[in-house]
């Protein structure tokens, strides 16, 4: 139950109950609040001193400022989730990685998933060949 100070249209004052906020705003829509001094059903809520938000009102959130923080964890876990998952599922071919990349494309080695270093230009070859590949910050030396 929640009481509401409520208002005629004349200027009258009285106070009722209603189980919800909801339900004083569809028995407000019928018009079936009468005052009780002039039986007029033009009722609005009176403006109370505890000061009633209105519908709409953007309510200030108090975990807002800690959002993009949470994000920034969010993003770097997943980023975590990654390197792990590469480091347990991907072969390590360190420096070798275009040229292993190279021959997985080509058919001459065994395709499966490898993990290395690319030069930029390295990258480049890569690119223009159409051989798929991802780069990855180094996470695990920035933990370390
Ligand atoms: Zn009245």
């Amino acid at each position: 139950m929640i009481i509401f100070d409520l208002i005629c249209s004349q200027g009258h004052k009285f106070e009722c109950w209603f189980k919800s906020s909801k339900a004083f705003e569809e028995q407000k829509a019928f018009r079936v609040i009468h005052c009780p001094v002039c039986d007029d059903n033009r009722i609005e809520k009176a403006v109370s001193s505890f000061g009633i938000k209105k519908h709409g009102d953007p309510a200030p959130k108090p975990e807002s400022p800690a959002e993009p923080r949470q994000e920034r964890i969010n993003a770097h876990q997943a980023l975590r989730v990654i390197t792990e998952y590469v480091n347990k599922n991907f072969e390590d071919v360190g420096l070798d990685f275009t040229k292993e990349a190279l021959k997985i494309h080509w058919g001459e080695s065994k395709k499966r998933n490898i993990k290395g270093t690319a030069l930029p230009q390295e990258e480049k070859v890569l690119e223009e060949e159409g051989v798929p590949f991802l780069k990855l910050p180094v996470l695990k030396r920035l933990d370390n």
